[in-house]
């Protein structure tokens, strides 16, 4: 019978013969190559790397104050053209729970996060190739004229649609322009103009082509993602990237994908504007690991699970096949795709911290509570990351693979008060809306979590979920507000 028992990984303390380039990285005086990148992975012990993100995290945030946002996902449809194997959420238009919500229903929801102090909307669908251009316009413009009053006259701001539902618009619309990049030009302008403010990260997965093509069926391949966002940068909107690990992909892969973002962010800073304006850049990145349940990929097995698994030397697939460039031969590893690595709390944060260490040109690292649970997502914040995200009054994508936390705003502060920060309201641009300093509390709007005077009985609840889960009558509907018990 094989046993049960799994060898931790080690890691030779790399931080010795390292210490000048390491003490430069975290000032911001040097930057990693790709294969130093790797090598942290490899050699580097996990409190080491806390150590060495969180002082590059402070060289650039300062010791004091760490952020949230209050948003909404808003999930306009499920109906989806990709089957991405890891996508628990997606449906075909004649699934009997496939939905596409109509503009009234998307008001109602942004009345309700305007409602407790919201200030954004993460807009984020399927791809339905059954709604038309004018169905995205006629929307934004009903926001914006709704709610311009919002947020103390700021209106509301809309983070929407992420660069493989940009692709596929632009298979829908067929607009006009002799390359992609002038194509999506042609989309995102109509959209710029009708309201959308910024485009967040999704569907960057893994950029590294062996991989994507494995997982993400269907769904646009790094080059046109990337191409999206050069052209958002180029009308001036901020946006952010993303990174869905611990499935099939091999630590190189990872490293590629920072090194990607990096070397498009210098790009983006560099060539700004194409319209006489200053042009926009990545603000943030936020990386997360698999969420397995109801989901192809989830059923693949787990690397470890075969005693010649744990065999000294025994590569996993994902390894042998990535290279530092992206460009891996699928054919490397008979088991490629066929084994998972999960990520579990020391590998999230190990990846988190080479992440910050990597970037030197994005200001933001997100903390992923909403996958790895609040108080991983509070220990992140001592391993690179800045940004508690969002309190999630509505998720449906990574719910829908199994994982279903939860917080409120004065559960949030909490969080990151007692990780020994001054929580603050940030907007989509990072700046600070409000900063909770316990010496304003009493004061209407600030400090929720020091108003709460009975812990036990608080609890965070979802506000809304668009399809009820599996043994659940119907969907949540209950209402959240700052310092509720
Ligand atoms: S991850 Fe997004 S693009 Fe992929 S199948 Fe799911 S909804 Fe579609």
């Amino acid at each position: 019978m094989p046993s049960l028992y799994r060898p931790p990984p080690t890691f030779a303390d790399a931080s010795a013969a390292d210490a000048g380039l390491l003490d430069a990285v975290t000032a911001g005086a040097a930057r990693l190559t790709p294969a130093q990148g790797l090598e942290l992975f490899h050699r580097m012990p996990l409190v080491e790397l806390g150590r060495l993100a969180d002082a590059r995290c402070r060289a650039i945030h300062g010791d004091a104050i760490r952020t949230y946002v209050i948003d909404r996902n808003i999930n306009y449809t499920n109906v989806c053209t990709a089957k991405c194997t890891f996508c628990a959420f997606r449906r075909d238009a004649e699934d009997h729970d496939a939905y596409t919500l109509e503009h009234g229903r998307l008001y109602e929801k942004i009345e309700e996060l305007v409602g407790i102090g919201g200030t954004q909307v993460l807009m984020q669908g399927g791809m339905n190739p059954a709604l038309p251009l004018e169905w995205y316009t006629t929307l934004l413009r009903g926001i914006k004229e709704r709610f311009a009053g919002a947020n103390g006259g700021r209106g509301v701001h809309v983070h929407g649609f992420s660069p493989p539902e940009f692709i596929e618009f632009v298979r829908f619309f067929d607009p006009p322009g002799a390359t992609l990049f002038d194509k999506v030009l042609s989309v995102i302008r109509p959209l710029r103009e009708a309201g959308l403010d910024s485009v967040p990260g999704g569907g960057g997965e893994i950029f590294a082509a062996p991989v994507r093509r494995k997982i993400g069926l269907g769904k646009c391949d790094a080059e046109s993602w990337l191409t999206v966002m050069k052209a958002a940068h180029s009308l001036g909107m901020f946006t952010s990237a993303t990174m869905m690990f611990g499935h099939i992909e091999g630590y190189a892969d990872r490293v590629h994908h920072m090194a990607t973002v990096r070397e498009w962010q210098d790009r983006a800073m560099r060539d700004g504007g194409s319209e006489g304006g200053p042009g926009g850049h990545y603000k943030a990145f936020i990386s997360w690991p698999f969420q397995r349940e109801n989901t192809p990929l989830g059923r693949v097995r787990d690397w470890g699970d075969r005693p010649e698994e744990l065999e000294p030397g025994a590569l996993f697939p994902g390894d042998a096949v990535a290279t530092l460039d992206g460009d891996g031969d699928a054919r490397s590893h008979p088991e490629f795709g066929r084994r998972v690595r999960r990520a579990g709390a020391v590998e999230y944060l190990r990846t988190q911290a080479i992440s910050r260490l990597m970037l030197d040109n994005v200001y933001s690292i997100g903390a992923s509570w909403v996958t790895m649970g609040p108080h991983i997502g509070q220990v992140a914040l001592s391993f690179g990351a800045n940004d508690m995200g969002s309190v999630m009054m509505e998720e449906n994508v990574v719910s829908a693979a199994g994982t279903t936390y939860c917080l409120n705003e004065p559960v949030l502060c909490r969080l990151i008060r007692e990780a020994g920060f001054t929580p603050a309201q940030r907007d989509n641009a990072y700046d600070l809306l409000r900063v909770h300093d316990a010496s304003r509390a009493g004061e209407a709007g600030y400090c929720p979590d020091l108003a709460v005077t009975d812990w036990s009985a608080h609890r965070a609840k979802r506000l809304h979920a668009e399809r009820p889960a599996a043994g659940e009558a119907a969907p949540v509907q209950v209402t959240v507000t700052a310092g509720a018990k």
